[in-house]
C-alpha cells in the first residue's frame, strides 16, 4: 500500500499518466549541471515525451530540442524551445517538413542520405536560404541494447555509411545552399553499458581524422542520445549523467573551436512518469490468476513491443498474502500482458496499480486501437 499516492488518485477516473515534476526537475538540473562542467550542449529528444507541461519545463531549463518530424519541430518551438537550438533528424524528412523547418530557421538538419542533402539544397535554394546541416554518420558501433532500438550498425537504415562519404563530399561541393556545420551520431537507445559510448568516442575520433585529412573541420560534434535508465529499481532514480559526460570529455579528441552536443530523451523523462490503472477483474484460471487492468498496450506498448520490463506496484493492497498473477490489459490481443507470474500482495477488484518508468516512449505511443479512454495526465 502506498497511502500518499492512493489518497491522491483514489477519486480520479483511470487510466491516466502521472508525472512527478519534482523528479523531472531534479533530473534536468543534474543533467544540465554535469553537462555545463564541459560546456556541452543538451537537446531534449522530443519523441520520448511531448506532453505539453513536460516540454515547457524542459525548454524553460534552457535545453535545445531534437526533433524527428516537422510537427515535432513546430511543437517544440510552440513549447518555448528556440528555433536556433532545434536539430532535425530522421531518415524520411518530407519536402513539407523540410520547408517548415527552413521557414523556422532551425539550427541544424541532421542529414541521413546523399539524396536528402540534394533535396534540402534545392528547397533551401528556392527560399534563398542556406541550411545548416550535419551528416548523420553510421559509425558501426554496437550499442548492446535490444535489437529493435539499435541504430548504429551498418545493417540499420539510419545514417550515412563511411564508404559513402566520398560521394557525400562531391555532392556537398555542388550544394551552395548547404553549410556543413557538424557530424552527428546516434547509436541506439536504452544503453546501460557505458563502454558502448567509449567505443563511440573512438569511432568519432577516427572519423574526424578522415575529415581533418581533407581539410574539413566542423564546428559541431553531436553524439546523439541513448543513455539508458534502470527499469528494475526505478524509484527516485536519476541516471549517471556525471559518468556519461565524463567519458565524452575524457575520450573525445576535439579542436578548440569545436562544440559537443547531445540529444537525450529517455534518461531525462523516463523515471518521472507512471501509468496509473485500476484492476477491473480478478480471474482465476486453471493454472493462473489474472489481474485484468483498465490500461493495456494501447496506453503503454513497451512491454509488448520490446519485451520491456516495467516494475508494477499495487498501491492499494495491504494484504500480507503473496499471490502470483499475470497482469494483463483489456485489449483484444494475447500479447496484451504487462507481466507474467508476478508475485503481488493479494489483489482485488478496484485496486490501483502504478506501472513505473513510463515517462519515455509511453504516452507518445498511445493509440486509438479498441477506442479505449485515457484520462488526462496528472502532475505532482
Ligand atoms: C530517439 C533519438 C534520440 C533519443 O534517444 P534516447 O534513447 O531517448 O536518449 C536522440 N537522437 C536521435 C536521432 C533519435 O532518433
Amino acid at each position: 500500500m502506498n497511502t500518499e499516492l492512493l489518497n491522491k488518485f483514489e477519486a480520479l477516473p483511470t487510466p491516466f499518466y502521472y508525472y512527478d515534476m519534482e523528479l523531472l526537475n531534479e533530473t534536468l538540473d543534474f543533467a544540465k549541471r554535469e553537462a555545463d562542467k564541459y560546456n556541452f550542449h543538451l537537446h531534449y529528444a522530443v519523441k520520448a515525451n511531448f506532453n505539453e507541461p513536460i516540454l515547457k519545463c524542459i525548454s524553460e531549463k534552457g535545453f535545445g530540442a531534437d526533433c524527428v518530424s516537422g510537427r515535432e519541430v513546430e511543437t517544440a518551438v510552440k513549447s518555448g524551445f528556440k528555433p536556433s537550438e532545434v536539430v532535425f533528424a530522421g531518415v524520411g524528412k518530407s519536402d513539407a517538413e523540410i520547408n517548415a523547418a527552413l521557414d523556422l530557421n532551425i539550427f541544424c538538419f541532421n542529414c541521413e542520405s546523399v539524396q536528402e542533402i540534394e533535396v534540402i539544397n534545392e528547397l533551401a535554394a528556392a527560399k534563398g536560404k542556406t541550411a545548416q546541416t550535419a551528416l548523420r554518420i553510421n559509425p558501426n558501433v554496437n550499442a548492446n541494447t535490444h535489437k529493435y532500438i539499435t541504430t548504429g550498425l551498418s545493417e540499420n537504415k539510419f545514417g550515412i555509411n563511411m564508404w559513402e562519404l566520398d560521394d557525400v563530399l562531391e555532392v556537398l561541393k555542388k550544394s551552395d545552399h548547404i553549410e556543413l556545420i557538424g557530424l552527428h551520431f546516434h547509436i541506439g537507445s536504452q544503453i546501460t553499458d557505458l563502454t558502448s559510448f567509449k567505443n563511440l568516442t573512438s569511432k568519432i575520433n577516427t572519423i574526424q581524422q578522415w575529415f581533418y585529412s581533407r581539410q574539413i573541420i566542423v564546428k559541431v560534434i553531436n553524439a546523439g542520445g541513448g543513455l539508458g535508465i534502470d527499469y528494475h529499481s526505478p524509484d527516485g532514480q536519476i541516471p549517471d549523467f556525471a559518468e556519461y559526460f565524463r567519458i565524452f570529455n575524457e575520450f573525445l579528441e576535439l579542436r578548440p573551436e569545436q562544440e559537443v552536443h547531445f540529444e537525450l530523451g529517455r534518461s531525462l523523462v523516463g523515471q518521472c512518469g507512471s501509468l496509473i490503472s485500476k484492476v477491473l477483474y480478478i480471474k482465476n484460471g486453471l493454472k493462473k490468476n489474472f489481474a485484468i487492468l483498465d490500461a493495456g498496450m494501447t496506453e503503454l506498448i513497451r512491454p509488448m513491443l520490446y519485451s520491456a520490463h516495467h516494475e508494477l506496484e499495487n498501491i492499494s493492497s495491504s494484504s500480507s498474502e503473496i499471490i502470483k498473477y499475470d497482469v494483463v490489459g483489456p485489449i483484444c490481443e494475447s500479447t496484451d500482458c504487462f507481466a507474467k507470474d508476478l508475485e503481488l500482495p493479494q489483489t482485488v477488484r478496484g485496486d490501483l496499480f502504478r506501472i513505473k518508468s513510463a515517462g519515455a516512449y509511453g504516452e507518445v505511443m498511445v493509440s486509438d486501437y479498441n477506442l479505449k479512454t485515457l484520462y488526462p495526465a496528472q502532475y505532482s
